[in-house]
């Protein structure tokens, strides 16, 4: 697809996974609710297919990275340790005018030294905030106005809603979902700190202390991030398996952000999936590690079929880095509205291991009896091993794999052919074959059925597929991306071959069933 027919492409892919069972709004009968999506039967089955070729790729191809599966929850002295607790913020800030509330990290600048009257949007909240300044005879300026005590442009960017540049100060803004494990009831015991502090006189300050006090010593988070297990349970791993480092402990599944500004459909969500890899290293080769990720990582995402060009990589400028990182890139996508973040690969040091060994007191080193201490000269050195981190998200994938298989075919000279395609990698494909009867009649159904049949021995995703006319069936496989479509006609019940379709240049050709389970399991493979 041209870039020029990209404008509305996010609306249509919205529109295609709702309609064809892709992802719906969570609890869409009651309202829906922000920023929470459901995966219907086809994103199911093609968030599964991306999550489990990612899991072949890290840990079922190479032996020196295993997988775990951790909690969600774990204690809160984990998030402590790693800084998520005091850090793992985001900068909100409110506009003035139209109310919007966002993120300043990611708010469009104002263009320098541009002081010229204001004009808000012309939508909603904005337009209406506009109408009643106009009303008033207010002029905004970006210059020497006040509005509601916020001074124009104060902060060097304006409201991604209406424009404006009055808006209130940064706040801090945890990420983190918080709630409480066992059978408490916080709000019980804040009633009674309340109480007992107000009787004795407690101003504001000290009473939100005692409050956060209360509710921190029954509070547990969802994590943010599948991280921090695989760092709490290095030595366990390590141990258990007698891993050398370097090696790796891979992990993938959900995780949770109060996100501030929920964007782009499943881009940014609160509840969504991770995939992440923490390598560890000696000393000193983070920097060699992270190369050869970064390598590895575009090669995966190569290999699931995202276009070349639609992928690339961005370092992360030196004010961007943690402080404990020695080097960052993201790989970026060319989603509809620009480029934007599916991976992050960071060499982090020694931060991590060395945070958790201070939180809980345990030392979180490795033994390599056939390295040379550099302090003393000897064989055998214990050292705190070094990071290497890739770390993706899934549902980003999910979407980047739509944008990028999401096709339109005009009709040809007749007026015939137009379709919408999902040019789906085949391993994520979510059915890899239709098995179709021409009519529901004359055997063809019982001789389809078997067909499918075979394909379910053969651990391959196949759907039986009878309702409407043959060309609406092709096109609603199209539309999930199905690469393959098998019919069973009249000729089917004379010589027992079927029309095998490929769904990206519509050919077709007979094949004999009894080839046709092996037929499709080659080319999934070939496609590897
Ligand atoms: P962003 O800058 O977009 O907020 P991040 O740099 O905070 O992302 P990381 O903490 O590096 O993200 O998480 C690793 C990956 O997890 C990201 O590259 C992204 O693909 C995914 N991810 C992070 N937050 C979300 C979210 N709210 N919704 C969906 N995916 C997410």
């Amino acid at each position: 697809m041209e870039d020029s027919q990209k404008p509305d492409l996010m609306d249509k892919i919205v529109s295609l996974c709702k309609r064809r069972g892709f992802v719906f709004q969570s609890s869409e009968i009651y309202g829906g609710l922000r920023s929470a999506y459901d995966y219907g039967p086809m994103g199911a089955e093609l968030k599964r297919n991306l999550m489990s070729e990612w899991w072949r790729f890290m840990v079922h191809s190479r032996e020196d990275v295993v997988g775990i599966d951790a909690s969600i929850i774990m204690r809160p002295e984990v998030w402590q340790s790693s800084g998520h607790l005091a850090n793992f913020s985001d900068p909100l800030v409110d506009c003035k005018v139209c109310g919007e509330r966002f993120r300043a990290d990611k708010a469009p600048r104002k263009a320098e030294g541009e002081d010229a009257p204001i004009t808000l949007g012309d939508k909603g909240r904005a337009k209406a905030a506009q109408e009643k300044l106009t009303e008033a005879g207010v002029k905004l300026q970006r210059d020497g106005t006040t509005l509601n005590g916020a001074k124009a442009g104060a902060a060097g960017y304006v409201c991604p809603n209406c424009g404006s540049p009055f808006l209130s100060d940064e706040r801090r803004f945890n990420l983190m979902f918080r709630t409480s494990l066992g059978p408490v009831d916080p709000i019980g015991d804040v009633v009674d700190i309340v109480r007992k502090a107000m009787a004795e006189g407690a101003d504001d300050k000290a009473l939100r202390a005692k409050v956060e006090g209360a509710l921190a010593a029954s509070s547990v988070y969802l994590r943010p991030e599948t991280a921090q297990a695989m760092f709490v349970q290095f030595l366990n791993v390590q141990q258990s398996l007698s891993l050398k480092v370097p090696f790796g402990i891979a992990q993938m599944g959900k995780s949770f952000r109060n996100e501030v500004t929920a964007e782009h459909f499943i881009f940014r969500s609160c509840e969504f999936e991770q995939m992440e890899c923490e390598y560890f290293v000696p000393p000193g080769e983070g920097p060699k590690y992270l190369d050869y990720w970064m390598n590895e990582r575009m090669k995966w995402w190569r290999s699931i079929g995202i276009k070349v060009d639609n992928l690339r990589f961005r370092k992360h400028d030196d004010d961007e880095l943690a402080h404990y990182s020695d080097g960052c890139y993201d790989v970026e996508y060319k989603f509809p509205w620009g480029w934007d973040e599916l991976e992050g690969i960071a060499s982090r040091t020694d931060f991590d291991l060395k945070a958790h060994a201070a939180g809980s007191g345990k030392k979180l080193t490795y033994f390599d009896p056939e390295a040379v201490d550099p302090e003393t000269g000897k064989p055998g050195r214990h050292y705190v091993p070094h990071v290497v981190e890739p770390a993706a998200g899934a549902t980003r994938g999910v979407l980047a794999a739509l944008c990028d298989a999401y096709d339109e075919e005009p009709a040809d000279a007749e007026g015939k052919g137009a379709r919408t395609v999902l040019r789906l990698h085949p391993r994520l494909s979510p059915i890899k074959v239709g098995v179709l009867p021409l009519v529901k009649k004359d055997g063809m159904p019982e001789v389809a059925r078997k067909v499918v049949e075979a394909f379910f021995g053969a651990g391959v995703n196949a759907k039986y597929d009878e309702q409407h006319a043959i060309g609406r069936r092709y096109a609603r496989h199209d539309e999930v991306g199905t690469p393959y479509c098998l019919t069973v006609d009249t000729q089917t019940l004379q010589d027992e071959t079927v029309t095998i379709r490929y769904r990206d240049d519509r050919r077709q050709e007979r094949i004999k069933i009894a080839d046709a389970v092996d037929t499709v399991r080659k080319a999934l493979t070939e496609t590897t």
